[in-house]
């Protein structure tokens, strides 16, 4: 069956045809070569398209019109076409032939090489994308556009550093600022250090991306974590405690870090302190510490079950399922089982929700991986009984 790239071919061709260039007159023959009466290259490239041989025809288009200033838009458009569509191997293919061309001007040189990393990162051959925007990057009209393609490759390939040199030329450049996505890369980094134990350098890589605006929370997290895992329990609970009072929905993540610390520190009445007076001066939270204690099954800590508790005699589709009277009575081994089956839902339903797109995940990513957005992402604060009713249903 003829595909659309045959249809394609054969528009172009027939394009060419009638503005007369069959008959010779494409591409810019030597005046002292005379044209042919019919143009032998025209019937063999309708004939590839008749035998549906779309790469033969592409390679006959391509010797046959070449690449100058009167058809090089045509090639552009085709190779953005191919490309467009996925085919990525004949957008390669044409841009190449641009690029092959010697007395290209330098403009359209710079366009085909930036037509050319954009077939590859397409394609997924990133290393080959990077060097072609690293190359344009350094000096044409596509400095800004390479710079933000460099910073999307090294995200991908996890190469901070290099996007951090990239983000920070791109401010420059783009008269933009930038600071949320670099405090990201340099978090990245801290938290790659901080795995290798390599708190010292972690540190000064968190004191860096805290000194860009807007602050990135992840910034104060990933302090509280290298605090944490120095030893510095005082410190990680002041900055724990901090970020839930600026960041309620945060508890989500600092919920298990505190219960740890304290529990390491054998204060857990401290805690039962500290999160009465919490919830006293902010009720709602209720919800947010129970999901987290549900989610991340923390239990056996007086405040928390009271929250849990609560949670489950306040949730509206739970009565659907359960006999809530039982749990009101305090049946403990209703609770525990009803406790069990939460944990379950919500361990196995998305917990993070991306603000911008909609995109949602079980842990929390701090760029979304469908919109590509920084710190967009918030956590539910109730166990998501949507996903399962639906499969249930279907
Ligand atoms: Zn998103």
């Amino acid at each position: 069956m003829p595909t659309e790239s045959t249809f394609l071919l054969a528009g172009l061709f027939l394009l060419l045809a009638a503005a007369g260039w069959a008959m010779g007159r494409f591409g810019e023959r030597e005046e002292e070569d005379p044209p042919p009466p019919l143009n032998i290259d025209y019937l063999r490239g309708l004939n590839f398209l008749l035998n549906e041989q779309t790469d033969q025809a592409l390679e006959h288009f391509l010797k046959m019109v070449r690449v100058d200033d009167k058809t090089i838009e045509t090639h552009f458009a085709l190779g953005s076409l191919f490309r467009r569509r996925g085919e990525v191997d004949r957008a390669i293919r044409i841009h190449q032939n641009i690029i092959a061309r010697p007395d290209l001007a330098a403009e359209q040189r710079d366009q085909a090489l930036f037509s050319l990393a954009k077939d590859y990162l397409k394609a997924g051959l990133l290393d080959r994308a990077e060097k072609m925007f690293v190359r344009l990057s350094q000096g044409s009209r596509h400095q800004v556009e390479a710079l933000e393609n460099l910073c999307s490759i090294y995200e991908q390939e996890k190469e901070w550093q290099k996007a951090i040199e990239s983000g920070q030329q791109l401010e420059v450049l783009g008269g933009r600022s930038l600071g949320l996505q670099i405090a990201h890369y340099y978090c990245e980094l801290a938290e790659t250090a901080a795995l290798a134990k390599d708190y010292g350098s972690a540190r000064r890589y968190v004191k860096n991306a805290q000194t860009g605006r807007p602050r990135t929370l992840r910034g104060a997290l990933t302090r509280a974590h290298i605090a944490r895992e120095t030893g510095d329990s005082k410190t990680a609970l002041r900055l724990y405690h901090r970020i839930i009072d600026e960041h309620t929905y945060l508890i989500a993540e600092a919920l298990p870090e505190i219960v740890a610390i304290y529990t390491r520190e054998d204060q857990l009445d401290e805690l039962d302190k500290a999160l009465k007076s919490m919830l006293q001066k902010n009720p709602q939270m209720n919800t947010l510490v129970a999901y987290s204690a549900i989610v991340n099954n923390i239990g056996g800590i007086p405040i928390i079950d009271e929250c849990v508790e609560k949670y489950m005699l306040d949730e509206p589709t739970l009565k659907e399922f359960v006999d809530v009277q039982r749990l009101a009575d305090g049946d403990v081994s209703a609770m525990a089982k009803t406790r069990s089956a939460l944990s379950k839902i919500a361990t196995a339903t998305p917990r993070y929700q991306c603000q911008e797109c909609g995109f949602s995940s079980q842990r929390l990513l701090w760029q979304c991986p469908s919109c590509r957005s920084w710190e967009t992402q918030r956590p539910a604060s109730r166990v998501q009984f949507d996903t399962l009713l639906q499969h249930s249903i279907t």
